[in-house]
């Protein structure tokens, strides 16, 4: 990792992972792709390797990320979804060339088009945020309990009741700061 950037928090979901790459996003927010070769970054560790990127492939990027924060909120709180937030999802998907291909090991790749191009890789973000929006998959949309983070994520638990979003850092956050709050109340406490 390159000195100096905030590090990529990876959950198991594409889209609701890319989301988190803004964080903390009612607290002191973190922008975890602040420069292009940052997004390629993310990109690569993702499966979804891109020969470049421009800085106005990065203002795409973070539209799609916005606008899918936006839809799948809605969609976890039961709202309409926002008109421009699905037009966004929809006009990305319509423009990314990626091919699901089949490894020998029976795994699913995505191969972008020849010239492996932002916008093919936003596509394959794109349209895995509709697969989960539309309810295609096992699971359920949710959002962090935490009140800065506002993350939102894909619960595929089996009782469907997880609190807290990918990588349970806002989970931790939380129970550590219940056991500081015990220690300081407890008297005689060495803390
Ligand atoms: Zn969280």
């Amino acid at each position: 990792m390159p000195a100096g950037f905030p590090d990529f928090r990876l959950g198991t979901v594409l889209a609701t992972s890319f989301t988190g790459t803004l964080s903390e996003r009612r607290g002191n927010a973190v922008e975890r792709i602040p420069t292009p070769q940052r997004l390629v970054d993310w990109l690569a560790v993702n499966g979804l390797a891109v020969d470049s990127c421009t800085s106005a492939q990065l203002d795409l990027a973070r539209e799609l990320r916005e606008s899918i924060h936006a839809v799948v909120t809605a969609a976890a709180t039961q709202d309409a979804l926002p008109p421009s937030a699905v037009q966004v999802i929809n006009d990305r998907s319509a423009q990314g060339r990626a091919a699901a291909v089949l490894t020998p090991e029976g795994a699913r790749q995505w191969r972008l088009s020849s010239a492996s191009r932002v916008e093919d890789a936003l596509g394959v973000i794109a349209a895995d945020a509709i697969s989960i929006i539309a309810g295609e998959r096992d699971g359920r949309l949710a959002l962090c309990a935490s009140a800065t983070c506002r993350a939102v994520f894909f619960d595929t638990s089996q009782s469907r009741t997880r609190k807290w979003c990918d990588m349970n850092t806002c989970g931790n956050r939380q129970k550590k700061a219940r056991f500081h709050a015990n220690q300081r109340r407890s008297p005689g406490s060495a803390d």
